[in-house]
């Protein structure tokens, strides 16, 4: 089968099935075979892996995952994929595609079923309107997972990978940091897809922690108080935790916390690293155990 990473074939399939691109599933087909190598290396496969596909499209990415890994399960939303799926996909028996939204599957029940309950790698090419809710329903579902290694928008790659203190640092940062350790692999411009999408592209590798980073009593707790500190993002700490509807603390309480912490009472949310959330959950949780 010929190397769909190469756009002349990537054209030819698509004419050939009269394929219609649909902009709400984010379809944006890579054509570069130097990416395509990048991020399969950069995922580290080996025959003793399976690899989860989320958004296959023609197969592309496929037939270098299916070279290089024992077992690749892609999951693929649109229905007139499939039958040019199984025409790029027949050179392989290591395949298997499921015609599903990824986020109704059990992603847990597949590694179960194809890999004995064994960690797997997840690799794609993500349809940017899902990004989020891709990678933390992964992560939270406790999934067993090596590494994530994914196309994401530019932006969303340089948020997933921000520190304390920067533009880009918030609730997505720390929420994937708490899981895995964050590397951007390489940046990819519109003119590497078909169509060509209108922002940036970055491929990041997502290293599951292998023991978590920091230890928090109340981990939902932890989160509330981190999506409370950006929404508002210029107030400070203390401001935007008792401003906040998810949270019922005083501003006494939070004040006092913050004072235990041996933090400056004007400190900003964005100043705080995770270790120092995870500690003001842990200060929060005990003064409303104690009330
Ligand atoms: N992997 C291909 C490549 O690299 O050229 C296609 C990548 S394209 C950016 C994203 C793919 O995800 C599309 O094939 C799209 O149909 C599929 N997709 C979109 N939403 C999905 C969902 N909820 N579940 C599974 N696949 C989805």
């Amino acid at each position: 089968m010929a190397n769909l990473g190469i756009a002349k074939n990537t054209i030819e399939i698509i004419q050939k099935y009269d394929f219609v691109f649909q902009k709400r599933f984010g379809q944006n087909f890579l054509v570069d075979t130097h990416v395509l190598e990048k991020i399969i290396q950069a995922a580290g496969l080996t025959k003793e892996d399976m690899v989860l596909e989320i958004g296959p499209g023609i197969g592309t990415m496929t037939q270098y995952l299916a070279e290089y890994a024992g077992r690749v399960t892609a999951v693929e939303i649109d229905s007139n994929l499939i039958p040019i799926l199984k025409e790029t996909l027949k050179d392989y028996d290591n395949v298997t595609v499921i015609n599903e939204d990824i986020l109704k599957v059990d992603v847990a029940a597949l590694a179960e079923q194809y890999n004995g309950g064994r960690p797997i790698k997840v690799v794609a090419n993500l349809p940017y309107y899902i990004t989020t809710p891709i990678i933390m329903g992964l992560f939270e579902s406790h999934v067993p997972i090596d590494n994530i290694t994914v196309m994401v928008q530019k932006e969303v790659a340089e948020r997933m990978q921000a520190g304390p203190g920067t533009k880009n640092y918030g609730a997505l940062s720390l929420a994937v940091q708490y899981y895995a350790e964050p590397y951007i692999v390489a940046n990819v411009p519109p003119n590497c897809f078909i169509p060509r999408p209108n922002v940036g592209s970055a491929v990041i590798r997502l290293t599951r922690h292998e023991t978590m980073p920091v230890q928090v009593k109340d981990e939902k707790l932890m989160f509330a108080l981190i999506r409370a500190s950006f929404n508002q993002r210029r107030k400070t700490l203390q401001n935007s935790l008792s401003n906040s509807g998810e949270l019922s603390f005083s501003k006494e309480e939070i004040g006092t916390a913050i004072e235990k912490m041996g933090l400056s009472p004007s400190v900003r949310g964005e100043a705080l690293t995770l270790e120092q959330f995870a500690k003001l959950a842990d200060v929060l949780g005990e003064s409303r155990n104690e009330r």
